[in-house]
């Protein structure tokens, strides 16, 4: 494995790479790794033929009052893991060389952003689209693996890479899970004992909306007060969101009918958890 700090390296290799026909896989990630991004290691390592995994924790995608300072990071752990997933390359820039000056042009997204994380985090996603826009020009990837455990970016990234003519094929993975349900996430590590045990409810609120859809219920208004009623009972978590959506559009709906996703944030003291579940009302058993 190659570690790559800086980018016209990367690019130079990659390059390099691309006259011999190779594909590459690209699994762009914040880092201190867990089974998620593993995932999408391994699908990357079985589908492509070079793997190139990059850690950045991207200061343009927090808020002011957001966890930038708090993020957890582990670099020697997270060479470990990708020495182990038999990662070709790892790209770990830092913040000056991602942002060597200050930016000339950024990237805005129009659509898809005015719900859910969009709506709480403001200017999020267009910091996650222009590090995405710059990790495309440098790594050259022929696809990229992104976790539906964060599907408004896979919905926002769908729409980057069609609008800007990107030639990649974005490859969506089913969230991991822990044991009891809770989404694999970096930020867990942050969660207390009593947080931790009560985050479980996000999972089991959803399961509970799944079931209720699966018996007929139609209403999003239902949906969203029986998931808000079952999360309050069982946690001390504020709710910053919980909402009914067509998927991929992110519109809202009267009824539910077709692909839609319910998705939730729920902020304890030291983290902010997202989970969502995607369905499809035509496809229920
Ligand atoms: P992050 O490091 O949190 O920016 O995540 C990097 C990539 O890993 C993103 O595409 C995430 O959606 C994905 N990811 C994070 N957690 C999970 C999970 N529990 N299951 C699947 N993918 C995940």
């Amino acid at each position: 494995m190659k570690i790559i700090t800086t980018v016209l390296e990367m690019q130079t290799e990659m390059r390099e790479k691309k006259k011999s026909l190779k594909s590459i896989g690209f699994v762009p990630t914040m880092g201190f790794l867990h089974e998620g991004h593993i995932r999408l290691l391994r699908k990357a390592r079985a589908e492509t033929d070079i793997v190139v995994l990059s850690i950045f924790v991207n200061p343009l995608q927090f808020g002011p009052n957001e966890d930038l300072d708090k993020y957890p990071r582990d670099f020697d752990r997270d060479k470990e893991i990708a020495l182990r997933e038999e990662v070709d390359y790892l790209f770990f820039p830092s913040n000056t060389e991602m942002y060597p000056k200050s930016s000339s042009v950024k990237v805005v997204v129009q659509e898809r952003t005015e719900v859910l994380c969009g709506k709480s985090r403001p200017g999020h996603f267009d910091g996650v689209a222009t590090v995405l826009t710059k990790l495309f020009n440098i790594v050259l990837p022929d696809s990229v693996y992104m976790g539906m455990k964060d599907a408004q970016q896979v919905a926002v990234v769908d729409g980057l890479i069609s609008d800007f003519h990107f030639p990649i094929t974005l490859v969506p993975v089913d969230t991991v899970r822990e044991e009891d349900g809770l989404a694999k996430s970096s930020r867990n590590v942050n969660l207390s004992p009593s947080e931790r045990s009560e985050a479980t409810v996000l999972f089991e609120s959803l399961n509970m909306a799944g079931s209720l859809i699966n018996r007929g219920e139609r209403s999003p208004k239902v949906i969203v007060s029986e998931i808000e009623k079952l999360i309050l009972s069982k946690s001390r978590g504020k709710i910053d969101y919980i909402e009914v959506l067509s998927y991929p559009e992110l519109k809202q709906i009267e009824i539910l009918e077709g692909k839609i996703i319910i998705a939730l944030a729920v902020k304890f003291e030291h983290a902010r958890l997202i989970d969502n579940i995607v369905l499809n009302t035509h496809e229920l058993s």
